[in-house]
């Protein structure tokens, strides 16, 4: 049996998944903030996360870093290490910890909808699935994203006055909704702020194309009409966005499925785009690896816990701290 704890510290081989305090040893799954830390001593992660953790942190974010791609493993100790795309974001991963006896699979977090960006998530039988549960409740069920994206590019055909601002973290998400919206046949030049040109220019050398970027900078207001400004959340409520005209603000998140939570941020066009699982790619993902023990790292914990049980599924909440997705700008 492979021991690790309820803190994904696995004691075999002394190594800590997504450690959020500096460690000898950790398997970093992606390079979101509350899962890539800077400051640990060897990193285990995919050749784009250690480029992301780069850019985001400095060269020097780590003594070192071993990379491993897709489908290939390394032997630590008894344990082999292997790791499989989460489609969540660019070099996303899933960790698989196998020994010939037990498997145990970290998803970090996934989403499981084609996502054509990505490499597509893969399905990784085991005994103990780790699992998000970021959107755990069975009223979450996303539509597609392209119905989404057509429903802004129709709002802006008609509003041509309009600076569309979207709110969308910096890494992933923007990418993806600038990529969603060059193959929807957008091709006007597309405004970033400038937190988020470095890891565009990443994605664009990674052969995901995201068409003409230009940074936000204020040199003419009139540039901005009828134009697609890309910012990350935070910026939609600070003093940097009262600097463009008619703005029409948009967020593209899974939370704005919650009506309440658009209305509240003055929202006026939610985009119900989400890069972790809903309710239906959880629970099908769980039944999916066949694992008769789930843990639940954070999210809505308590309703996937149940739905485990009423089928005959051994389930534990974690509720590990500082993982949220709404902090990461
Ligand atoms: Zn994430
Ligand atoms: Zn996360």
């Amino acid at each position: 049996m492979i021991s690790i704890d309820n803190k994904l510290y696995i004691r075999d081989i002394d190594t800590y998944i997504d450690p959020f305090f500096p460690v000898e040893r950790a398997i970093i799954t992606h390079g979101h903030a509350d899962h890539a830390r800077a400051g640990h001593k060897h990193v285990l992660c995919t050749p784009e996360t250690s480029e992301i953790m780069k850019i985001r942190y400095g060269e020097n974010c780590a003594s070192s870093f071993q990379t491993i791609k897709y489908g290939h493993s390394v032997k630590i100790g008894k344990i082999s290490v292997t790791f499989y795309p989460a489609a969540h974001i660019l070099g996303s991963a899933q960790v698989l910890l196998e020994t010939a006896k037990h498997r145990i699979v970290v998803t970090g977090d996934y989403k499981t909808i084609l996502d054509r960006h990505l490499d597509p998530f893969e399905v990784v039988p085991c005994d103990l699935l780790i699992t998000e549960a970021t959107f755990g409740l069975p009223i979450f069920k996303f539509n597609k994203p392209e119905m989404e994206i057509e429903r802004l590019l129709d709002n802006i055909s008609k509003n041509r006055e309009n600076t569309f601002l979207i709110g969308a973290y910096s890494l992933g998400k923007a990418q993806r909704i600038i990529w969603l919206l060059r193959e929807a046949g957008f091709s006007d030049d597309i405004f970033v702020h400038g937190s988020m040109d470095k890891l565009c220019d990443f994605y664009q050398s990674k052969g995901i194309r995201l068409g003409t970027l230009r940074k936000a900078t204020l040199d003419n207001k009139k540039d901005f009409k009828g134009k697609i400004i890309v910012a990350p959340p935070s910026a939609l409520k600070d003093r940097w966005s009262r600097r463009f005209e008619n703005i029409t603000r948009c967020y593209a998140s899974g939370w704005m499925q919650v009506k309440q939570r658009a209305k509240q941020s003055q929202i006026e066009i939610p985009l119900v785009i989400s890069d972790h699982s809903d309710w239906n790619e959880l629970t099908n993902t769980i039944k999916q690896t066949g694992a008769q023990k789930v843990w639940i790292t954070h999210g809505r914990e308590d309703a996937l816990k149940y739905w485990c049980e009423k089928n005959g599924i051994q389930a534990e909440p974690l509720s590990l701290q500082h993982r949220d997705e709404t902090n990461e700008l």
